[in-house]
């Protein structure tokens, strides 16, 4: 059938068939291609030489059926996928089908069943994917922008415990008020939408834990509020920030109608009841990552919006793979600041 007599056929349908039939059709044409997609952008030269991030490479023969390129700046080759969270993967093929079904918020049993791979591989091409998106979405942030850290329990889930008696999923910590067997994230927003979630330390805040996470990514039309802890204080001192502080213990919700920390403190609400919810709490080794992830559905309402964002960074990033195989050291530097 050609396109004339499709057409032909689609206009005898019923008004409401017509809009389904468009609207199936924009959700088919709108679903990404990663594989396709990251050789169109290296060939139109948007995606630099892994290396060194020139845009002077040129194709150089394949490479295990993969297309090789070398490039005229650093003169080392390098594939279509060299650094990618995709490299040295088997079983390229399912990974569009992969990415959709994570999307789904499908668990990793059924992702297995679905595409007949083993849970280990399920598990990993998850924070592959995940991990392509650390530190690869740090604009900055402008106006009034809300700051407020918020305590995960330490987790080892899906490692046996030994030393350690086993503590109910959610529960309590043993030691009183915060104490450094909990993790600090903090959570930072302003009022645009421009977030940022950081895993920091075990236990109380520092100034120095929030410069790190957000000092490069404020400027000075900044006005920082907080609550009054004594840390955010300092920090805003040292930038020379303009600083609203809200005092919890006089229960002072807003101030002048306008500065308050609700949209941080519901992200906060928010995030944790979908690590509860959808993956029964996550282990403190992958908060970092499940975190990231929120962050790309926060930003997008509609979920073929999010699959394509999902994509798409995670096909830009020629450093997924090393950040992947460091989180044991990312780990082993958070919890060495207890
Ligand atoms: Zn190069």
């Amino acid at each position: 059938m050609n396109y004339t007599t499709l057409l032909k056929e689609a206009l005898t349908l019923s008004p409401e068939d017509q809009a389904k039939l468009i609207n199936d059709l924009s959700k088919v044409s709108l679903k990404p291609d990663y594989i396709s997609s990251r050789r169109e952008q290296l060939l139109n030269k948007q995606i630099g030489c892994p290396h060194c991030g020139s845009m002077k490479h040129y194709r150089f023969g394949k490479d295990k059926g993969s297309q090789r390129y070398k490039c005229n700046t650093c003169k080392k080759t390098f594939t279509e996928y060299t650094g990618t969270w995709v490299a040295g993967l088997h079983k390229k093929e399912y990974i569009n089908e992969y990415i959709e079904l994570m999307n789904q918020g499908l668990s990793l049993d059924k992702i297995k069943k679905a595409l007949k791979i083993n849970k280990k591989t399920a598990f990993d091409w998850r924070h592959k994917i995940l991990s392509s998106y650390r530190d690869t979405d740090k604009e900055n942030f402008a106006g009034i922008t809300e700051s407020d850290e918020t305590f995960f329990l330490e987790s080892e889930k899906g490692k046996q415990q030994k030393k350690r008696t086993p503590r109910k999923r959610g529960g309590k910590s043993s030691k009183r008020g915060i104490s450094d067997d909990q993790v600090a994230v903090i959570v930072t927003s302003d009022r645009k939408g421009t977030m940022d979630m950081t895993v920091s330390t075990m236990g109380r805040i520092t100034k120095k834990n929030i410069n790190d996470a957000i000092g490069s990514r404020l400027s000075k039309d900044t006005i920082l509020c907080s609550d009054s802890h004594v840390s955010y204080k300092g920090f805003a001192i040292d930038l020379k920030l303009k600083h609203i502080a809200l005092r919890s213990d006089l229960k002072q919700r807003v101030k002048d109608d306008i500065y308050h920390i609700q949209h941080v403190n519901s992200i906060h609400s928010r995030v944790k009841k979908w690590i509860d919810s959808s993956f029964q709490g996550v282990s403190t080794k992958y908060l970092q990552n499940y975190l990231n992830w929120f962050k790309v559905q926060e930003n997008h309402k509609n979920s073929i919006a999010a699959l394509n964002e999902m994509i798409v960074r995670s096909l830009k990033d020629c450093n997924a793979l090393i950040k992947f195989r460091k989180i044991d050291w990312y780990y082993t530097k958070l919890i060495t600041t207890q």
